[in-house]
């Protein structure tokens, strides 16, 4: 089973205290559409510029990224820039120019419409709706949001959550958007707003799964040297759609979200290791099999002699 991404396909500008690097390949499509590639065929949807380089088109086909649904336009692609204080946790958006973002309309293939697992990444919701109308019968919807649409595109939002079944969100975000500083109760609140099963991240803490009966929660892999956390939640989010669509779920239940909670906090762990997209374009399915597996061990308190 393939999976269907939508999202934001950027150059960014990243500083952190030790290093800056511009115009690097970034935006919520690009993580997520590479994250998922290690588990299912994807098919992107998106647009760019005329500045945008060839060679990520040459990278999408090597792995398994159809990229037909992307549009090349005239104009600059979107550029964002962002720069992290020295824990690589708080960061401060720098600039965003919408570029050729401004006028897209997400146009799907014909050959695209049918797919059954659907990941709607961290776009404007009227967007992740547009595609969304055009789809014909996903069995599986995943979307991820920002605060920024919470702000100022909130009843876009609520119109499109009892469509979505998973919603991703952060910590941050899911407090903002219930007025509620527990998270357990704000995990919940969301899943009344129409998901039937909400994941709030927690950064450098882990994350939570909410269902109808179930719940659950895991830590983040601990990892020594973080170069670049952005991207981190749009990789979880693709590891995890990917993960589903590669098991071919007919029905996906509860235990099935949490290795796709997992594998989606496997694929940030190694996203933050390097810029940009860069510990993506190298790592392989035994690097990740391998910290699933540290996963599984870490996470055993019920230790048999
Ligand atoms: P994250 O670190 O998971 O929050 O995602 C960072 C990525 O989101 C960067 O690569 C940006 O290009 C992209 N991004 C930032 N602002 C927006 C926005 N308003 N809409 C879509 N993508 C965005």
């Amino acid at each position: 089973m393939s999976v269907l991404i939508v999202g934001s396909i950027a150059l960014d500008t990243v500083k952190t205290p030790v290093e800056e690097h511009a115009d690097q390949l970034g935006g919520s499509a690009s993580y997520a559409a590479v994250g998922a590639s290690f588990f299912a065929p994807v098919k992107l949807v998106g647009v760019v510029g005329d500045d945008f380089p060839e060679s990520e088109f040459e990278f999408w086909k090597t792995r398994n990224i159809d990229a037909a649904g992307v549009q090349r336009v005239q104009g600059r692609t979107f550029r964002w820039s962002g720069e992290y204080a020295w824990d690589m946790n708080t960061r401060e958006t720098r600039s965003v120019a919408l570029n050729v973002f401004e006028n897209f309309e997400p146009q799907l293939p014909e050959s695209f419409r049918d797919t059954q697992m659907v990941l709607l990444a961290n776009i404007a919701p009227s967007l992740q709706a547009h595609v969304l109308n055009q789809m014909r019968q996903p069995r599986f919807v995943v979307a991820d949001t920002m605060d920024l649409w919470i702000q100022t595109t909130r009843k876009d939002l609520d119109a499109l959550l009892p469509r979505v079944d998973l919603l991703i969100l952060n910590d941050s975000e899911a407090r903002e958007m219930t007025g509620d500083t527990s998270l357990i109760r704000a995990g919940r609140a969301i899943r009344r707003m129409g998901p039937k099963y909400v994941a709030v991240k927690k950064g450098e803490h882990g994350a939570l799964l909410f269902g109808p009966d179930d719940f659950f929660s895991c830590g983040a892999y601990p990892l020594e040297d973080i170069h670049d956390p952005t991207g981190a939640g749009d990789t979880f989010a693709g590891g995890l759609a990917g993960y589903l669509a590669g098991q071919g779920a007919d029905e996906v239940d509860f235990a099935l979200l949490r290795r796709a909670v997992i594998f989606g906090s496997v694929l940030a762990s190694f996203n933050v290791e390097a810029f940009s997209l860069n510990r993506l374009r190298n790592l392989t399915s035994d690097e990740i099999d391998e910290r699933y597996e540290m996963f599984r061990l870490m996470s055993q308190f019920e230790v048999l002699p």
